[in-house]
């Protein structure tokens, strides 16, 4: 399928001759502008597979390429360059390398689900902005984001204790991105919760981030939720491959070690 948005041409694919004569007709300069053809070799056969593997991208072999998504996308319309519908193109097509190329700023989906409301075909977009920013964290592509730093924290509490603390989680979330606790806008927060809230909560909710309270009888819905988790983790790190990049990337850490003995 033809790639229509004028944005997307790289400008290294296009090319000007500054002084070009073709029989006798002068074309130099803007009007000899052509687009170089691309040529794809490094396909992933089981990239579409891998993003369906994750958690909001099971639909995307639903797409017919209408472009709704990316017309109705609010981040589109601040960047032009951030462009879902392209993107399931080139996830469908297998195009790995070239979604890296955009590997920087895909994370940057919102969440509005404004293109959830356009799609016609109940793709869920947003849910493979998702699952496209997790592959990329999965893969080592991308560092860990700060989306997943907080959703870890919150299962990690919820795991523990079948419940959830704000303090606790908002102070857990800053030590794993390196933020600092006493933030201005935190503070002024604090102080507004103070002067609103009624004494009892306060106290209770100070309680809590001593105490860390349990959920009773918490514990075999745990092991449960903890057995499901770890089953659909390791389905993801199938699709994904990921034991055998572990392994070649531990082989070939390997390799100087072995040669440097003597
Ligand atoms: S959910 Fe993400 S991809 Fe969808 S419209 Fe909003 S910003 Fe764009
Ligand atoms: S709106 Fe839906 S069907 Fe249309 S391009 Fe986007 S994901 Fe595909």
């Amino acid at each position: 399928m033809p790639i229509h948005e004028e944005h997307l041409i790289r400008p290294e694919n296009l090319v000007t001759h500054e002084q070009l004569v073709i029989d006798g007709v002068d074309v130099s300069g803007h009007w000899s502008t052509f687009i170089e053809s691309r040529v794809v070799t490094d396909y992933n056969e089981a990239l579409q597979d891998e993003i369906a593997a994750l958690p909001g991208g099971e639909q995307i072999h639903r797409c017919w390429q209408c472009g709704s998504c990316t017309n109705s996308c609010t981040v589109n319309a601040i960047n032009p360059d951030f462009n879902p519908r392209y993107w399931i193109y080139l996830i469908r097509m297998g195009m790995e390398s070239e979604l890296l190329r955009d590997r920087d700023i895909i994370w940057q989906c919102v969440s509005c689900n404004k293109c959830t409301y356009a799609c016609p075909r109940d793709v869920f977009p947003e849910g493979v902005m998702k699952a496209t920013a997790h592959w990329l964290e999965l893969k080592g592509h991308t560092p860990k984001s700060p989306s997943m730093h907080f959703d870890e924290e919150f299962a990690g509490q919820v795991f523990a204790t079948g419940r959830i603390e704000e303090g606790r989680i908002i102070r857990g979330f800053f030590a794993r991105t390196g933020q600092a606790l006493m933030q201005d806008w935190l503070v002024e927060m604090v102080k507004r919760l103070l002067r609103h809230l009624p004494v009892k909560l306060i106290v209770t909710m100070g309680l809590a981030n001593v105490l860390k309270p349990r959920t009773r009888g918490w514990g075999r819905a745990r092991a449960a939720i903890e057995e499901y988790v770890h089953e659909r983790e390791q389905v993801q790190r199938r699709a994904l491959g990921l034991d055998a990049l572990v392994k070649a990337a531990a082989s070939e850490l390997d390799q100087p070690a072995r040669g440097a003995q003597p």
